[in-house]
């Protein structure tokens, strides 16, 4: 599925399909002619592509809707769980594996540390494979479709490499080669901060929160912190610059210089270097972590026009009281909470494989520019 040429019928199939099934991700409900109507496709070929979903148990009927022609069309939904999909987040100090269903809801999931420079990259990546491999064994091998790998740092454009990442001294490592040679499975690696905007989308479609004149500051909030800027259906400039702007007068940050953001507002500064997550972290933010915050935020504005920010990442779960505290310092501005609730990063990840190989969405938008 993955060197498809366009031109051949078969491949028209298969994205149709994929079509289809993200037509009953957004819309739960649909019928067929619903479906060939929404996607200016044929009845016939809405009609074969529905049922042979239905013979392989992807999707399944759900009930009859009451029109007002007097037909009642049958409408249809997802299976959730008839395909999985492993989610690798290689964190700044937790790596966390998760099967997830097509709608990148976790079904099991496992922790490990990450390994930041003791063992050699080669023993690590053994370690996440050892991860993943007692994570798969929980399902039926056949329905996984492939892993999606999330990472806060550079990956290459095609998802096959990771160029380089902040927290590990790691250069040009070939992830995807290592998982399809060690675990017999197709995979895909994506920034992280660019995984949860892609995977924010799809949990605040039908809302306005990624909706804005102006650039958003997309931040992923957690145990390290990093920016991205979405604007429109683009998502760019993911890096560490923002970690370490000066955010505070005090507060030593691991790159070195005082007064870095990271230094300040991680999860890995408020739990004094330790181990914890931001969820439970909240109520040792205080004034002047989030003055460090807002100075930060400040600063991206004033560089990029940006009137809107999302929190996301574990920042997702940032309770009222302390959203409340942030909007009051930067009263200009729309400070909002990402929709992706506390498993953000497992999800996007998730996303990461179902895009590729599910729903094929990132694919069909390219091709929808070619036109
Ligand atoms: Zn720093």
């Amino acid at each position: 599925m993955t060197d498809m040429k366009l031109s051949q019928p078969k491949s028209a199939r298969t994205i149709n399909t994929a079509r289809v099934l993200a037509g009953l991700r957004t819309t739960p409900g649909l019928s067929k002619a619903d479906l060939s109507r929404d996607l200016d496709l044929n009845k016939v070929s809405t009609g074969e592509i529905v049922d042979e979903l239905i013979r392989e148990g992807l999707v399944r009927e759900t009930g009859k809707v009451e029109s007002s022609n007097g037909r009642r069309p049958t409408s249809l939904a997802l299976v959730p769980d008839a395909k999985y999909v492993l989610s690798v987040d290689i964190g700044s100090r937790n790596t966390t594996v998760a099967l997830c269903n097509m709608l990148s809801e976790p079904k099991h999931f496992e922790r490990i540390p990450t390994n930041t420079g003791v063992k050699k990259v080669e023993e690590f990546i053994v370690d996440i494979i050892k991860s993943c491999i007692r994570v798969v064994r929980l399902a039926d091998q056949s329905r996984i479709v492939g892993a999606g790998i999330t990472i806060g740092g550079v990956v290459s454009s095609d998802g096959r490499t990771i160029v380089s990442c902040p927290y590990l001294p790691w250069r040009n490592i070939p992830i995807a080669e290592a998982f399809e040679q060690l675990l017999k499975l197709n995979a895909v690696a994506r920034n992280s901060t660019y995984a949860l905007v892609d995977a924010e989308r799809y949990a605040s479609s039908g809302t306005d929160l990624l909706q804005s004149d102006q650039p958003i500051i997309y931040i992923e909030w957690g145990n390290s912190v990093s920016m991205a800027l979405v604007c429109e259906d683009r998502v760019f400039g993911a890096g560490n610059s923002f970690a370490h702007l000066k955010a505070s007068p005090t507060g030593l940050c691991h790159c070195g210089q005082i007064g870095c953001l990271e230094a300040n507002v991680s999860a890995w500064a408020l739990s004094g270097n330790g181990d914890m997550h931001l969820k439970d972290l909240w109520e040792r933010v205080d004034d002047s972590t989030l003055t460090a915050m807002a100075n930060a935020i400040t600063m991206a504005r004033q560089i990029t026009g940006s009137t809107k920010v999302v929190i996301s990442g574990e920042g997702a779960t940032i309770t009222d009281g302390c959203l409340g505290m942030l909007r009051r310092k930067l009263p200009d501005m729309a400070i909002e909470r990402s929709n992706l609730g506390e498993k953000a990063n497992m999800m996007a990840a998730a996303e990461v494989a179902l895009d590729k190989w599910v729903y094929m969405t990132t694919l069909l938008e390219k091709v929808k520019n070619w036109l």
